[in-house]
């Protein structure tokens, strides 16, 4: 039986079912957000406590609404970027449905639109947007068999330090997660262990101006394609503490003991790659290279931005970089906890449509996918490095209305014009004898 019907059915209330919902409702375009649990969901309960955002008050937002109690060069903290959404919402009245999860979508068969399965009924939909996040499904390698002593968590379950069995704690990536958890741990008086792997760094300021105004005006937000050799490459950046750069270095220096990546587990003794020295290396790399590019346009723009030569000089290498530990015995070294800051998968079981390629990937273009009327917002990459982005998304939800409003123009064309007639078949009648 079906419950309900609506022109566009947009699954997920994050930022990006919230910009869609925005941009369809400016194009007059029906539609209903449904959203499991409640409006940015995971900004209320899937971040530790402390998060603050990686990015400035002024940059990391939607283009029509300021944090209007942020200062614009601080860092908003997960629960603000939660009421920021949840206003944004009500701000243009957002069609949001809470407590719906979609269980099953299908396209219909030899009709039009699909046929949405929730919690709350059955819908029916001319399109489905999948806004259901970049970041679904914790990744934790199967490296440490669950029987071990050790608690294992993923960052996406790591609250504060008190949540941990007493103890030093292995935290296995050096992306945002890994770099600012550690960092919290040892500060609260945990011994820490963190396996770093390859990573960008970028200053989070450098000549007074914030690494993600860097990003912009040198076009890097706007990078169509990840680099070729650079897909499992983390970005180490912080807003933590008013925010700062992230230097392993200064982590070593700070107490924490630096590994390289993170190879297998063998009898409660973890193995390293003795790639550490060569990661800190291509990070380097990366915040120089950075400075470089920020020097040349600011001397081709004649900005009158004043020089940091000091921002140049890098510590020497700690010993845990000079004489790397291959391998960790947990249990002897006293750890207790592994936290794995190791990414996300996607989960799109519920989707029973013809959008994904061979390997299950989401198969589209600027997010519109393979099965017409699927539509795809909020993954990595979706059109630009910004596109997970709150102010990434923002736009890709723009273009994906336009497409949608455009179909829907199509479709109006069609119903206002009939078919003409089918041609008269001739029959010739036989008399009857
Ligand atoms: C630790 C961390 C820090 C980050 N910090 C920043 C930052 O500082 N700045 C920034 O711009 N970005 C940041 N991001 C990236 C990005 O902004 C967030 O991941 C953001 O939550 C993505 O928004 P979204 O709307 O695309 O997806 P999500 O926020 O994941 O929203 C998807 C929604 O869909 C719902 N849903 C899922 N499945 C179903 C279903 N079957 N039926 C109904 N509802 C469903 C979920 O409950 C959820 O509410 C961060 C990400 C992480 C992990």
């Amino acid at each position: 039986m079906v419950m309900e019907k609506t022109d566009t059915l947009v699954i997920g209330a994050g930022q990006a079912g919230i910009a869609l919902s925005e941009h369809l409702s400016k194009l007059d375009v029906p539609h209903l957000v449904l959203e499991r649990q409640r409006i940015a969901e995971r900004w209320r309960s899937e971040r530790w406590d402390s998060l603050v955002c990686n990015g400035p008050a002024w940059h990391d937002r939607f283009p029509g609404l300021d944090f209007d109690d942020v200062a614009p060069d601080a860092f908003a903290g997960k629960e603000r970027v939660a009421d920021y959404l949840e206003a944004y919402a009500r701000k243009f009245h957002a069609p949001i449905r809470t407590g719906v999860e979609v269980l099953k979508v299908v396209r219909n068969d030899g009709r039009p639109g699909f046929t949405v399965t929730t919690s709350a009924g059955v819908f029916e939909a001319n399109r489905v947007v999948a806004a259901t996040g970049p970041f679904q499904q914790p990744l934790i390698p199967q490296l440490i068999p669950a029987d071990s002593p050790v608690t294992q968590m993923h960052s996406a379950a790591y609250r504060n330090p008190q949540q941990l069995p007493p103890g030093a704690v292995l935290v296995v990536g050096s992306g945002s997660s890994g770099v600012q958890i550690a960092d919290e741990l040892q500060r609260a008086g945990r011994q820490v262990y963190l396996s770093v792997g390859p990573h960008d760094r970028p200053p989070r300021r450098y000549r007074e101006r914030d690494f993600c105004w860097w990003l912009g005006v040198l076009g890097e937000w706007d990078a169509q394609k990840v680099k070729p050799g650079r897909e499992h490459v983390t970005i180490a950046v912080s807003g933590a503490r008013g925010g700062h750069t992230v230097d392993f270095r200064r982590l070593a220096e700070q107490g924490i003991t630096l590994l390289g990546m993170t190879r297998s587990c063998e009898n409660g003794v973890m193995q390293f790659q003795p790639d550490l020295a060569e990661n800190i290396a291509r990070g380097d790399e990366n915040y120089l290279g950075l400075l470089d590019a920020a020097d040349a346009y600011i001397a081709q723009n004649g900005l009158e931005l004043p020089p940091e030569p000091q921002a140049r000089q890098l510590p020497p290498d700690p010993a845990c970089v000079r004489q790397p530990i291959l391998s960790l015995d947990l249990a002897a070294s006293g750890v207790s906890t592994v936290i794995w800051a190791t990414g996300f998968a996607v989960d799109y079981c519920w989707l029973q449509v013809n959008a994904f390629d061979e390997k299950g990937k989401p198969s589209h273009q600027r997010g519109i996918s393979s099965e017409p009327g699927v539509y795809f917002l909020g993954l990595p990459w979706l059109s630009r490095r910004g596109s997970s982005f709150i102010w990434g998304v923002w736009h890709d939800a723009k273009f994906i209305a336009d497409h949608i409003a455009t179909q829907r123009k199509y479709q109006a064309y069609h119903a206002s014009t009939p078919a003409t007639a089918a041609p008269v078949r001739e029959t010739v009648c036989q008399a009857a004898d």
